[in-house]
C-alpha cells in the first residue's frame, strides 16, 4: 500500500521480440501454431511480459528486466507465467489487486482470434480476477516496419490496479 495516496493505480508497458523461423510463438500461455517464433532468453511470450512489466508499471517498481535479469541463467528458457505469477506477489505484498487491463498484439501473422479467449483465460487466472476483466486484442502493422514484414511481434498492457478491502 502506498500511504496517502489514491486507491487505484494505473500502468503500462510494451513489450518487442523478434521473430525467428521454427522457435515457438508463445503468446499469453497459448503455443500459437506457426512456421515462426520469438527470439528470446526466457519462452518470449510477448504477452505475459508486457502485462507483468505493466503491473511493474502501475507500483512503479521498474522494469521486468531489472527484476528478471536475462543475463541469468536461472531465466533461460523459464515459462514467463512464472514471470507473471511472481509479479502478482509483488502486487499482493503491496495491497493491491486488478481491476481490469486491457492488451493489444501487433502481429502481421497468423491471424490470432482462434487463441484470443485462451489467452483471456491463462491471463484471468494468473491474475485471479473473472475473464471479463481481461481484454485482449490482436491487430496487424498493415505490413509497415518490422512488425508489418514479419521480423516481430508488439505487445501493449495497460492496467489498472485498486487497494485490496
Ligand atoms: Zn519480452
Amino acid at each position: 500500500m502506498f500511504p496517502g495516496e489514491s486507491k487505484m493505480r494505473i500502468g503500462f508497458a510494451s513489450d518487442i521480440h523478434a521473430l525467428k523461423e521454427g522457435n515457438k510463438l508463445m503468446l499469453g500461455g497459448v503455443d500459437v501454431p506457426h512456421w515462426q517464433g520469438e527470439v528470446a532468453h526466457s519462452d518470449g511470450d510477448v504477452v505475459y511480459h508486457a502485462l507483468a512489466e505493466s503491473i511493474l508499471g502501475a507500483l512503479a517498481l521498474g522494469d521486468l528486466g531489472t527484476h528478471f535479469p536475462d543475463s541469468d541463467p536461472q531465466y533461460k528458457g523459464i515459462d514467463s507465467a512464472v514471470l507473471v505469477q511472481r509479479v502478482v506477489e509483488m502486487m499482493d505484498e503491496k495491497g493491491y489487486k486488478v481491476n481490469n487491463v486491457d492488451i493489444s498484439i501487433t502481429l502481421e501473422q497468423p491471424k490470432l482470434k482462434p487463441f484470443i479467449q485462451k489467452m483471456r483465460e491463462n491471463i484471468a487466472n494468473l491474475l485471479k480476477v473473472n475473464v471479463d476483466a481481461v481484454s485482449v486484442k490482436a491487430g496487424t502493422n498493415e505490413k509497415m516496419d518490422a512488425i508489418g514484414m514479419q521480423l516481430a511481434v508488439k505487445a501493449e498492457s495497460i492496467i489498472l490496479l485498486i487497494e485490496k478491502e
